[in-house]
């Protein structure tokens, strides 16, 4: 939809990955449809991963005994965040949609992601005391978990070897996200690019190009089922 604003959240070393192409196509039909696209290309930009000190500019808050989450908080409110923090709450502020891209790994995003999540939602800008999930501070974003795993699709099925892939995204969804108070898309889930045929390849690459033409029509899906605990 024109005038949207997108950041896309990348984690993949190689451009010529599948995710690659997933992010290309992303960029492209989303850009033709008038969206503004920003892409934080994590390890392109050698993104810092570690939850640290550093992340704290000046002096601290309690210099006694570190707390991240208490010294990231009063940095927030103090202005005093670093520079590549800062820049990626300002991206996140803007969007309208936040699109994860990446590949699984130990059926979780890779840590430079994770590191992401960890540095740039800090208290006071996502969340805060008794402002979480729908009352979560980033309210009225969209978000979209896309991925693409080494497993196939039989085996991330209730009852098989790797069990039903849908646990996987509870953290994801429901424990970042929803805990921000961004709604969720439907997961777009690629099952094991490297073990299918060329054609299936293609076939996955249009899939998501199908799927981005209609996206700005999706309702967003209720990321805490009651299925989850019994
Ligand atoms: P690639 O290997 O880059 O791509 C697959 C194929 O697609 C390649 O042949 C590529 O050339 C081709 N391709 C790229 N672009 C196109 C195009 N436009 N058209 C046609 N073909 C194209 N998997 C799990 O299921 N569960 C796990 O817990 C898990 N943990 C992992 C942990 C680690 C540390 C690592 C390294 C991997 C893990 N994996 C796991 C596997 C991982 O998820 C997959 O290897 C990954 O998702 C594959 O995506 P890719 O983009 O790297 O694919
Ligand atoms: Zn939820």
């Amino acid at each position: 939809m024109a005038g949207k604003k997108v950041l896309i959240v990348y984690a993949h070393q190689e451009p010529k990955s599948f995710n690659g192409s997933l992010l290309k196509i992303t960029v492209e039909e989303l850009t033709k449809q008038g969206c503004s696209v920003t892409v934080s290309d994590l390890y392109a930009m050698q993104f810092e991963p570690r939850a640290t000190r550093n992340d704290i500019v000046g002096p601290l808050h309690n210099s006694e005994a570190f707390n991240y989450g208490v010294e990231t908080w009063e940095a927030y409110k103090r202005g005093s965040l670093s520079k590549d923090v800062v820049e990626e709450q300002k991206k996140v502020q803007e969007a309208d949609l936040l699109i994860f891209q990446f590949p699984l790994f130990w059926f979780n995003m890779p840590a430079i992601l994770k590191g992401w999540m960890d540095r740039v939602l800090v208290q006071g800008f996502a969340y805060d005391l008794s402002k979480a999930y729908d009352g979560g501070l980033l309210q009225g974003k969209l978000s979209l978990f896309s991925f693409t795993t080494g497993g196939s699709q039989e085996m991330y099925s209730k009852g098989t070897i790797s069990g039903d892939i849908r646990y996987i995204l509870w953290p994801m969804q429901h424990g970042i996200m929803h805990f921000c108070g961004v709604k969720v898309l439907e997961p777009h889930i690629c099952y094991a690019p490297a073990c299918v045929s060329e054609e299936k390849r293609k076939e996955m690459l249009t899939a998501w190009t199908q799927r981005l033409k209609t996206l700005w029509k999706e309702e967003p899906i209720d990321c805490s089922p009651e299925w989850y605990f019994k």
